[in-house]
């Protein structure tokens, strides 16, 4: 049977990461149950010159961000970054324009509002559960309709606006399970920064801009990187699933069973034993997968079942659409959209119904959904960027990328009162992170659910005889960098580290 010292579970960041750390004289494998490195990185060519990331897409912080200081030396990341405050175009459902100093009064409202949450942090007096919905749906509308003089369409789509981004930003399907003792974004200047993090959600924004965005190629320069620390092919095993480890009592080792595919999907099952392993995947495909892969490790399922089931793992997505030459005013990098009119949303859902021939119900939470469009910074060639979160984000992952595409544009076209026949997207990129099962979602956030030990417990090592013989890396299971890039990777190499000082001993 073949033997290696270590497996390495993933080929996203984190098993990267921990490839590199473990270096070139470790006996390792690195199993991936996709075709490509890089996981939840993923750079697709949307067009001659295009790259588009349909994961992730900045970095967010800059100091002590060890991502950061690799990209910088990559020179990939792109100099208008800092650009990001400028250029943001609010437009209203009859098409006019809202003032900027409405947007930003209502920006100052939000913020307050949340930095009063952020003094709610360690009130023992709030309710275990409690929501950050159950904190705004007591505060914000009472709030801006006292400091904003305009109408209570335009506060509802302010409140409306605001909502989506936050589902957008912490990745959950609903505000109401997203922990008021977590991560709690802040909207300054349009823009999202993480201000806040509480002792119990412990997420940490560094220093720096919050979103560094990359030149054209995006994160490809640093997966191409990071793989160059892999000393030969014969170390990565692409399309291979781990699907089943076992700990042997007597040889002390693991056995570990996988199945290959190939593109004529035929399947294919081996076996390998090995010493150590390092788990990465996603908390998506660990609560879909963890107890039926491990259902010989009673402990450890014992260990870890109940952080799986509680942290939080939902899905966003993204549209990406490339334009033949742009007809939005190209002095404004980002394009938000104020629902204030219903009339104006269903009759725009009527239309495109007929328009797609479609009886599809679900197209209104779509459109409902749909609020923010930004203009890709990294190439000439004009391309917008939707991102969608809540039920919309699963919702469209059963459109074909041509009907969502059209979805987007006309809906664009309608606030901006231009026809949409002129200026068809020539091409549709769409993300589907939910139905990608290898991942079965976008990133982890603390549920309500959420206890102060959940990271811990997942990212604690299995050692059924005292030495680690399982460990845990991955973007969940970062004490305070979850959810990001510069986290993932960060987990990969601390696990690395451990297992070389076992190695070493
Ligand atoms: C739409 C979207 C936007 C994002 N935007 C940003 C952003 O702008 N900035 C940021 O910092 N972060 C962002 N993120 C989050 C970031 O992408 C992740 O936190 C990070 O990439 C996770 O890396 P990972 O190695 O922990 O997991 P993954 O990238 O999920 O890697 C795990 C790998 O394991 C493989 N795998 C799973 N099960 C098995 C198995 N049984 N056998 C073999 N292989 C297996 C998977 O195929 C995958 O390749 C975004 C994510 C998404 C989805």
């Amino acid at each position: 049977m073949e033997y290696c010292k270590v497996i390495i579970v993933g080929g996203g960041v984190a098993g990267l990461g921990a490839a590199k750390t473990l270096g070139p004289n470790v006996n390792y494998l690195l199993i991936e149950a996709q075709d490509y490195l890089g996981g939840r990185i993923l750079t697709i060519d949307a067009a001659e010159n295009v790259a588009v990331d349909v994961g992730a897409q900045f970095i967010h912080g800059k100091e002590k961000n060890i991502l950061y200081e690799i990209c910088e030396q990559l020179s990939c990341i792109s100099d208008d970054s800092n650009n990001i405050e400028n250029g943001v175009l609010v437009i209203l459902s009859d098409g006019t324009k809202l003032d900027p100093e409405i947007m930003q009064k209502a920006r100052l409202v939000w913020e307050d509002i949340v930095e009063e949450a952020q003094a709610k942090f360690g009130d023992t007096t709030i309710p275990a559960h409690y929501s950050l919905a159950d904190y705004l749906q007591k505060h914000l509308k009472e709030r801006l309709l006292s400091s904003l003089s305009c109408s209570d369409n335009i506060i509802d789509g302010l409140i409306d606006y605001f909502n989506s981004s936050e589902l957008i930003e912490n990745g959950c399907l609903s505000l109401s399970d997203l922990s008021l003792i977590g991560k709690v974004y802040n909207f300054q200047s349009y823009i999202y920064a993480c201000l806040y993090y509480s002792e119990y959600g412990s997420f940490e924004y560094l220093d720096g801009e919050d979103e560094y965005e990359f030149k054209n190629g995006g994160y490809r320069p640093f997966i191409s990187y990071m793989k160059s620390f892999i000393p030969d092919d014969n170390r990565i095993r692409l399309n291979s699933e781990v699907i089943r480890v076992k700990y042997l009592e007597d040889s002390h080792q693991l056995l570990v069973h996988i199945r290959h595919h190939n593109k004529t999907n035929e399947e294919k099952i081996s076996t390998i034993l090995c010493d150590h392993m390092i788990w990465t995947s996603s908390l998506g495909y660990l609560k879909e997968n963890f107890s039926s892969i491990f259902s010989n490790e009673i402990e450890l399922i014992e260990q870890k079942q109940t952080a799986i089931n509680n942290l939080g793992f939902d899905t966003i997505n993204k549209i990406a659409m490339v334009y033949e030459k742009s007809f939005w005013p190209e002095e404004n990098h980002l394009i938000i959209l104020l629902h204030t009119q219903k009339q104006k949303l269903l009759a725009l859902v009527e239309s495109l119904k007929a328009l797609l021939n479609t009886k599809e119900t679900d197209i209104q939470t779509i459109i409902e959904a749909i609020h923010m469009y930004e203009a890709l910074s990294s190439t000439e060639v004009p391309v917008l960027i939707c991102w969608f979160g809540g039920p919309a984000a699963l919702l469209l992952e059963n459109l074909s990328e041509k009907v969502i595409g059209q979805i987007c544009h006309e809906v664009l076209c309608s606030y901006l009162n231009i026809s949409s026949e002129l200026n068809q997207p020539k091409h549709v990129l769409k993300s589907e992170w939910y139905k990608n099962r290898f991942v079965r979602g976008s990133y982890s956030y603390c549920s309500t659910k959420s206890r102060t030990k959940d990271r811990e417990q997942l990212r604690t090592g299995y050692a059924p005889d005292g030495i680690p013989r399982i460990q845990f890396a991955g973007e969940a299971t970062h004490a305070k960098f979850y959810a990001t890039v510069h986290g993932a990777l960060e987990s990969g190499i601390r696990e690395g580290t451990e297992l070389l000082s076992i190695i070493n001993k």
